[in-house]
């Protein structure tokens, strides 16, 4: 084992007025009573802060609090039960009891079939579909007050 090394007090002498660290120096740096406790926030010195002067500025006016307003009322008209056929219902409009007015419109089905006959190279056939009612939507009205109540579609 190695010899333990010499103290530093024996290679280096202590300068002159220079004082030892030592329970006494430590003492004095600390107050006797121990660390002063903490202020608590009651005894913390508070600043009133000065009443604002007015604004220059005109105050902006308040925006009126949001209303959610209630939803309307909608009145959900039931789709009438209308076919290829004539129907019979009471209208909507006269509130009569009619037998509904058929008119045949060309739609999505008649341009199908048009366009694929023509595709086809059937070319005055293709006009067939505007003519045969199979093929085409149907409008219905009302016979007395000519109001249009729906229409039945192919697709
Ligand atoms: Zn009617």
């Amino acid at each position: 084992m190695a010899e333990p090394p010499p103290p530093y007090e024996g290679i280096y002498p202590p300068l002159p007025g220079a004082r030892k660290f030592d329970d006494v120096a430590f003492r004095e740096l600390c107050p006797p009573g121990g660390i002063p406790p903490v202020p608590s926030p009651s005894d913390t010195v508070t600043f009133d802060a000065p009443p604002r002067p007015p604004s220059p500025y005109p105050s902006a006016p308040q925006p009126p609090p949001l209303t959610v307003p209630p939803p309307p009322h909608i009145t959900v008209l039931v789709g009438l039960p209308l076919g290829c056929n004539p129907a019979a219902l009471e209208c909507p409009q006269c509130r009569s009891r009619i037998v509904t007015n058929t008119v045949p419109r060309a739609g999505l089905m008649t341009w199908l079939v048009c366009g694929g006959l023509a595709l086809m190279g059937c070319w005055p056939c293709c006009l067939i579909p505007f003519c045969v009612q199979t093929c085409m939507d149907i409008e219905h009205y009302c016979p007395g007050c000519k109001a249009f109540l729906g229409a039945y579609k192919r697709i």
